[in-house]
């Protein structure tokens, strides 16, 4: 079928949840997709910082394969080996001793909240609940993790919100210190915020946020969903600022495109998930962790970190050299391959005009250029990339 007929029958039988773009993948490798008519596309937004391997790295291929072929899915019921092997490399990349499986970013923040209420009831008492989150924050699509979210497009439209979730200004230690209130059990951030706008803050605001948590007795959570898995240059973003979380979530990257989702904790938090109190039938099933384990392997084994830092550089320094060119690009910020480029123009009609040329590009917060693309990204594709960027941002220009 052509692209044409698929966007058809599209119409016809998907919700439209989303707004898609007229593009159908059908194939990928590394940092290239084809879509149905056999259209090339240099892949900029990777899956939404999934694909952080590229496209079907053949080490995730063949676990997944090799996985399928023993054993799919088993019970949580059951101990599973790739499971337990799974939290064991996490857990010895991180400050965490234990942790939780799901199947999204969402369900790992929710575990991360009731992990926290939990723990909170169980040592504080049953007023302590409620949890500080930031403004223009994402933290998922689930009731309780739309009401954490700090963005009121994602949560109009579903009152009444799940209660006590309070939102304070991102970067802004002082906002969040005169937030705290007796019943205060958490605070939960993202290390830079990804839907928000690429916003990475300021190098002391965790040790502050850190502080803050510290004289009230709060949980740190850091949702490294998007950041997390490589894609500033460290396994986990919140390294870059030498402030360690009590919970961590991950999802998107963690098993190179199969849906999974991870909540990592230290064991005097952990404890408070006893038999009963959460769970999943697919979370952390043989399939998904295999594909984590040699997505994980791949990252450590093959100087994946190093290199994200170095072409992250070079990208983010060919971002600069061009927007100096064109005076309706603000600024470039990021760490490693999370980077935002700020316009004074709506981003919609750049990525439109990117898809017609073959790169896919993003953009987030209505202006903010996203570039996440695979880890494996080469120069030459930068340089092509650019090129094509350099060609539509003229247009924009005249
Ligand atoms: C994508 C994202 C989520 C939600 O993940 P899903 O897998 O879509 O549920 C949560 N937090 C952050 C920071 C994200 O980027």
């Amino acid at each position: 079928m052509t692209s044409e007929q698929w966007i058809a029958k599209s119409d016809q039988y998907i919700m439209k949840t989303y707004g898609r773009y007229p593009i159908v993948p059908v194939r990928g490798e590394g940092s290239r997709l084809w879509d149905a008519d056999g259209k090339e596309y240099l892949d900029f937004l990777g899956g939404v910082a999934v694909n952080n391997l590229g496209h079907c790295h053949p080490r995730v291929v063949k676990a997944l394969q090799e996985q399928a072929a023993e054993l799919i899915h088993c019970s949580n019921y059951y101990q599973i080996p790739q499971q337990i092997e799974l939290a064991e490399l996490l857990c010895s990349h991180c400050f965490a001793d234990k942790a939780f499986f799901c199947n999204s970013g969402a369900e790992a923040n929710e575990a991360a909240i009731k992990l926290a209420r939990k723990y909170s009831r169980d040592k504080f008492g049953p007023e302590r609940y409620e949890i500080i989150t930031a403004a223009e924050s994402f933290h998922g699509r689930t009731m309780a993790t739309v009401s954490a979210t700090g963005q009121e497009k994602v949560q109009r439209f579903f009152d009444p919100l799940l209660h006590g979730f309070t939102h304070v200004p991102f970067n802004d230690a002082a906002a969040l210190a005169a937030a705290v209130t007796p019943n205060t059990c958490a605070v939960m951030l993202e290390p830079i915020q990804g839907e928000g706008g690429v916003n990475v803050p300021s190098p002391d605001y965790f040790h502050e946020v850190r502080g803050i948590c510290d004289r009230h007795g709060l949980l740190l959570i850091f949702d490294e969903v998007q950041v997390g898995m490589g894609r500033t240059g460290r396994l986990f973003a919140h390294e870059h600022f030498g402030v360690t979380p009590d919970i961590m979530t991950l999802a998107k990257a963690l098993a190179g495109g199969a849906p999974i989702g991870a909540m990592l904790a230290r064991d005097e938090f952990a404890a408070s998930f006893t038999p009963g109190t959460h769970g999943s039938t697919f979370g952390g099933n043989p399939l998904v962790c295999a594909a984590a384990i040699a997505t994980l392997r791949t990252i450590m084994e093959e100087g994946i970190l190093n290199r994200t830092e170095e072409i992250g550089e070079y990208l983010m320094g060919e971002l600069e050299i061009l927007g100096r060119r064109y005076p309706f690009v603000q600024g470039v910020r990021g760490i490693g391959l999370m980077i935002g480029m700020s316009l004074a123009v709506p981003g919609a009609e750049i990525v439109k005009k990117g898809h017609d040329r073959g790169v896919l590009l993003n953009v987030t917060h209505d202006t903010v250029l996203r570039f996440v693309p695979p880890l494996v990204v080469t120069r030459q594709e930068i340089d092509r990339m650019i090129a094509i960027l350099d060609g539509i941002f003229a247009e924009v220009e005249a």
